[in-house]
């Protein structure tokens, strides 16, 4: 080895290399070799008046529709994009300044950021340039189903299938990925958020009742079900009478809320079903072999694994801890990034010039 070789490895040992998961919903961060350090949900509140940011992840979440006039509490990534770039770097850059506090100031860290696939190159841009903006030393863009299938340790980058769906917040992505690449993929805005407002819109039209969207969510992960149950479940909840404006109480059961999601499930369906008759053959066969993996907070919805292998005639898997899949392998990646390189998304720089 080198003296270069031996300082850079040496170098190494001393840094604090992070990975990011930018969701919609929750923003995890991976430090090598201690793991995940960080789990909030992508919220920042931002006060008007002085542009200065007052809290992040869940403070400002507890903050959502409770703020006075001049706080805003906003999610930056709402539909998987960087809707809101300044904030999204204020977001970024209080993440590595937290993860990185007991560390090395001198050594600027190595960051791994999974992004949704199919962003155009304008917003990887953007992710990068925050990323950097916000202190990193090196930026390294995965998209986010390839991190999940490294997170559930696939084998990306042999000759075969892997399918991926992830449902998250805002988006869900489903991918087929073999040799290091992308071979398929879709990306709906079909996801957590959506089964969400589906709810509010079903209690409004079914019970004249105004819910907001933290009941909603808090519905669907209780008694949300989209199969039928051994026992029937049930939730008493609150909401605005819609005729009288006065406070009211109803019983919703899992039979209301897998009405309310039907149409949403069966989108998700339709689409898994585009990809794979989108895919080669050779890459058909392994994927109804090896099954469909499913990651993300979505992969909890009560028997949605269930009811895609009985639509699709596919097995289904859900990662271990569906929601840190793409962080861990985003971990996974920083690791050993020599070895992952090609699956990243390219620089710019690197790519040959556009004829
Ligand atoms: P993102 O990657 O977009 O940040 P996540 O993978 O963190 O999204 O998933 C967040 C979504 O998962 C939220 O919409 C949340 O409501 C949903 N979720 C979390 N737990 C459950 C559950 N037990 N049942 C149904 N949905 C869930
Ligand atoms: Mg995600």
């Amino acid at each position: 080895m080198n003296l270069l070789n031996k300082i850079k490895s040496w170098k190494r040992l001393f840094s604090h290399d992070v990975g990011i998961d930018l969701g919609t919903a929750n923003t995890l961060v991976y430090m090598r070799g201690r793991g995940i350090v960080i789990n909030e949900p992508s919220v920042v509140a931002v006060n008007q008046k002085t542009g200065q940011v007052v809290a992040i992840g869940t403070d400002a979440k507890a903050m959502l529709g409770r703020t006075p006039g001049h706080i805003l509490a906003i999610k930056p990534l709402t539909n998987g994009v960087i809707s809101d770039f300044e904030t999204t770097e204020e977001m970024i850059s209080y993440l590595l300044g937290r993860a990185t506090e007991s560390s090395n100031k001198l050594l600027s860290p190595r960051v791994v950021v999974g992004v949704p696939s199919g962003i155009t190159n304008v917003e990887i841009r953007a992710v990068r340039d925050a990323t950097q903006n916000a202190g990193a030393g090196e930026v390294h863009i995965v998209e986010e189903p390839m991190a999940a299938c490294i997170g559930m340790r696939l084998p990306v980058h042999e000759p075969v299938g892997n399918m991926v769906i992830d449902i998250g917040g805002g988006t869900t992505d489903i991918a087929i990925i073999s040799l290091g690449g992308v071979v398929r993929s879709k990306n709906v805005h079909i996801a957590g958020d959506k089964f969400n407002s589906d709810i509010i819109s079903y209690v409004r039209n079914q019970f004249k009742i105004l819910i907001g969207d933290k009941t909603a969510e808090h519905v669907k992960t209780t008694i949300g079900s989209v199969l039928p149950t051994h026992a029937p479940l049930e939730l008493p909840v609150k909401g605005r009478d819609l005729v009288t404006g006065l406070p009211k109480e109803v019983i919703l059961t899992d039979t209301d809320i897998r009405e309310a999601l039907a149409p949403s499930v069966e989108a998700l369906i339709e689409s898994t079903r585009e990809v794979l008759e989108s895919a080669p053959p050779e890459i058909l066969s392994d994927v109804m072999q090896r099954g469909i993996y499913l990651s993300g907070g979505g992969a909890l919805l009560k028997g949605l694994p269930d009811l895609l292998e009985n639509e699709i005639n596919i097995p289904v898997h859900v990662a271990d801890d569906p929601l840190t899949a793409v962080a861990r392998g985003c971990g996974v990646i920083l690791e050993d990034l020599e070895n992952f390189r090609e699956i990243l998304v390219a620089n710019e720089d690197e790519l040959p010039p556009k004829k």
